[in-house]
Order: structure tokens, then C-alpha cells, then sequence
């Protein structure tokens, strides 16, 4: 039996992204290989997953870990109609023999810092749908790696994980109020053979000033489709 430490399971909208209001099933991965600058995931021990089982209401049963996938794809199957189940964190590649062993009759949403080629690989067959973070330097602080390190750990996973006939990926850049163009830029022309889209998403309360981000935009055009696109599910109050 496969198992995996989960923070919660819920059914919403999904607020990022060009998915932007897709109704999905969202399972939260507890545990990150990163450790962003702006991350709100809760990290220390989790006993428990948290289930909302009626959309909305906050209202949550508590499910001890690690959680089985029978009972995560039962739970996922019992929302009904979604568009796809969303595998988010934390950082779900962590728990790579667990996305493979998942069944719950929809399409797989991957949400992933793009770090772990090799998890990457042992899934890619699994997702239709990968949201794939690009980390600048800047939010990166407290990992043992070197950025460069990562950074080539991400574009190797952008490759495994390329879109296809089967999978839509897009490239999620999260800008904080100080970037390097420069850098960003460089690190979308490094995979842009391998994406649908960048999406450029502005630090919730500590964006950029308006006209650095429409400049990014404007020269990120040149090498591939590119929109900006908040966290829409903070400005409703969803989850
Ligand atoms: S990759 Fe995601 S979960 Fe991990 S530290 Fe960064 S924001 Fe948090």
C-alpha cells in the first residue's frame, strides 16, 4: 500500500494560472525540497489531514497520516464533477510512487517547484496538466543547493515534463517586488521549447511596480506566449 503525508484534501476553483476557474479537487502535500521566500504552506508535523467534504464551508474532518491512495482517490472521487484533480504542496514530486498509484477517474494537474528531474520522470506519464514553477534567485533563500544547480535541475524537469499531444504545461514565475529581467529572460529562452505558456504572477502584497512587469511581459513575448495572471482565488476569499 502506498501512503503519503497530506495537509488537506478540498474541492474549489483553481485560482492560478490559464486554468483560472476550473473546478478541481486540490490534494495538499505535506513536506518541500525548497524553502521560498513567500511560501504559506504550514511545515512541522502533520497527524492529520484536514478533509473539507462540502465545498466552501471550512468545515473539515480530520484523516490520520500518512493517508492511503485508495482513501485520497476515493475522497478525490466523491466531489463529482471536476475538472481535474490537482496535486499541489508543498511539493508533490516527493511522492512520486504515490501520484502513480492515484486513481481517481480524472486528469492529473501537477503543481511542482520543478526540482526533481528524476521524481519527473517516474510520473510523466501520469499528468496531463503540469504548472511548473521557475524559481529566480531572489525568493530562494536557506537551500543548500547553489542556484545554478537548481536551475538546471528545472530545466531538466521542464524537458521531461514537456507539453505534448497528451500534456499542457506552462512555466509559472512568481515575481516578487525586485527581479532580474535579465535572468528571467534567460531562464524562459532555456525552456521554451518545452511549454504552452509563462505565466508571470505577482507576489500577493509585495508585487512589482506595474510598469516592470508590463516591460518583462513585453520582451518575454518575443520568445513565447506570456500573461500576467494573479493568485485570483486570494482576491475571492477561496481557498
Ligand atoms: S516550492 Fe512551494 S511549497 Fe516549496 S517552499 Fe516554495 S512555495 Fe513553499
Amino acid at each position: 500500500m502506498v501512503s503519503a503525508p497530506l495537509l488537506e484534501v478540498f474541492c474549489s476553483v483553481q485560482g492560478e494560472g490559464p486554468f483560472l476557474g476550473a473546478r478541481q479537487v486540490f490534494i495538499r502535500f505535506a513536506g518541500c525540497n525548497l524553502a521560498c521566500d513567500y511560501c504559506d504552506t504550514p511545515t512541522g508535523e502533520t497527524p492529520h489531514c484536514k478533509v473539507e467534504r462540502t465545498p466552501g464551508t471550512g468545515e473539515f474532518t480530520l484523516v490520520a497520516n500518512p493517508v492511503s491512495t485508495e482513501l485520497a482517490s476515493e475522497l478525490a472521487r466523491s466531489y463529482g464533477k471536476v475538472h481535474s484533480l490537482a496535486l499541489t504542496g508543498g511539493e508533490p514530486l516527493l511522492y512520486a510512487e504515490f501520484i502513480k498509484a492515484l486513481d481517481a477517474g480524472v486528469p492529473l494537474y501537477l503543481e511542482s517547484n520543478m526540482t526533481l528531474p528524476e521524481k519527473a520522470r517516474e510520473v510523466k506519464r501520469r499528468v496531463a496538466f503540469v504548472s511548473g514553477d521557475f524559481k529566480i534567485r531572489e525568493v530562494l533563500h536557506g537551500v543548500r543547493k547553489s542556484y545554478e544547480e537548481l536551475r538546471e535541475a528545472t530545466i531538466a524537469c521542464f524537458k521531461v515534463l514537456k507539453s505534448s499531444r497528451e500534456r499542457y504545461t506552462f512555466c509559472k514565475i512568481v515575481l516578487p517586488s525586485r527581479f532580474d529581467a535579465e535572468e528571467v529572460l534567460a531562464n524562459v529562452e532555456a525552456v521554451m521549447e518545452y511549454i504552452n505558456m509563462v505565466v508571470l504572477q505577482p507576489v500577493w502584497q509585495d508585487a512589482p511596480p506595474p510598469e516592470e512587469i508590463l516591460s518583462l511581459q513585453e520582451r518575454l513575448l518575443d520568445v513565447v506566449e506570456t500573461r500576467i495572471i494573479p493568485q485570483t482565488h486570494k482576491i475571492l476569499g477561496m481557498r
